[in-house]
């Protein structure tokens, strides 16, 4: 094991970073070239099958370079709705989940960028877990690759950065992965395939919007009011949502995009008529349109506090509510929750298969 972890883990290089190191230790460039192909185009987990690389080079590659950040421990899939959960270890023994999600002709791949998360928010298992430690860019694209190699016949066509964790807190790494995912020497997804979803910090909102990554942007509101989204994200009391609105105007400006406003349906709590008010406001401040999500239960954590005492909106109300902001002209959907019996749903991922279900 510790021989291992000095291994240098060249998941994650860049291309340029991969020439670089073949350049260091004294092979041509475009060795890099084939090897990156080999990593991101033919899947491989393994030197010795690269075939148009010399043996000993081969040799050499295995035993001072990585291709392995994670290993599947086991799939879990939805009986209702097709959706299946991965769940990885860490070569340090970290549990983390990604989730794969067909729809029609779409294949989402929602994708963690942490162990864990320190945000807190209160309806969200992977919050209630705490925060372990960032993901590197090969463990956040390896979630990719090694799903893209199990389902092989059928291509993964989006990618949300909707799992564990808060990807703008994970920044570098982040954008990094997005780097790997839309070059067009390796996965080549279109940046419009792309979504990254946070609950909010504006610097880094503006740092993307300058990145000149161009993805699309969710952000997890949850409520119009300061007061109440501080209750239920407490990250809201550093960053308030003024601050983050003024990021997130800047970002769709920059970008020409619409924000997605995430919005799980907390009843009493997020779904009063005022809050009907306050969003519609909200809402017709920027280009945006809503994400109504039901809220999947989180009970599988033991909540306290707070957690223990939120409730779901009914699906009745949900579609009310609905009703009335489209009477507004807000442009909303209502997200189909995907795979809560393997608490695989939204803000149900704390690296847990469910008992119930083998
Ligand atoms: N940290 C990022 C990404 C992870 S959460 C963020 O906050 O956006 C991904 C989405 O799931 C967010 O919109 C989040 O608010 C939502 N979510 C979290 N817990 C949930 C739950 N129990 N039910 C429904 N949606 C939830």
């Amino acid at each position: 094991m510790k021989r291992e972890e000095k291994k240098i883990e060249i998941k994650g290089f860049t291309l340029s970073e991969l020439q670089n190191y073949f350049h260091q230790i004294g092979e041509p460039k475009y060795r890099a070239l084939q090897v990156f192909n080999w990593i991101y185009n033919h899947l491989s987990t393994d030197f010795f099958e690269m075939e148009n690389i010399p043996k000993s080079l081969r040799q050499k590659l295995s035993e001072t370079c990585s291709l392995q950040t994670l290993n599947l421990v086991t799939t879990q899939s939805s009986l209702s709705t097709g959706t299946k959960k991965y769940l990885y270890s860490t070569l340090d023994n970290k549990k983390i989940e990604s989730v794969l999600i067909p729809e029609g002709e779409r294949n989402t791949l929602c994708i963690s960028t942490q162990v864990g998360c320190p945000l807190d928010c209160k309806f969200c298992a992977t919050g209630l877990m705490g925060f372990k430690r960032n993901l590197s860019v090969g463990e956040i694209a390896d979630q990719y690759l090694l799903t893209a190699k199990e389902i092989r016949k059928e291509k993964i066509t989006n990618i949300v950065y909707m799992g564990m964790g808060e990807p703008l807190l994970n920044f570098e790494n982040t954008k990094r992965s997005v780097e790997i995912f839309t070059n067009e020497l390796t996965v080549g997804l279109s940046r419009t395939r792309i979504t990254i979803s946070t609950a909010g910090i504006p610097k880094k909102i503006k740092e993307l919007a300058d990145s000149g990554l161009r993805v699309k942007l969710a952000f997890s509101l949850h409520s119009a009011f300061e007061d109440v989204r501080s209750k239920i994200m407490p990250i809201n009391k550093k960053y308030s949502l003024l601050e983050n609105l003024e990021a997130l105007k800047y970002y769709s400006k920059q970008i020409k995009t619409r924000i997605t406003f995430e919005y799980t349906m907390l009843k009493r709590m997020n779904d009063r008529d005022e809050d009907v008010t306050a969003l519609t406001k909200l809402c017709n401040s920027l280009p945006s349109k809503i994400n109504l999500i039901p809220f999947n239960s989180i009970k599988h954590m033991n909540p306290a506090g707070i957690s223990a005492e939120l409730e779901p909106t009914s699906n009745q109300d949900i579609q009310r509510f609905a009703d009335k902001l489209r009477k507004n002209n807000i442009t909303i959907m209502i997200r189909e929750t995907q795979g809560d019996d393997i608490a695989a749903a939204c803000g149900q991922l704390a690296g847990k298969i469910k008992k119930t279900l083998t």
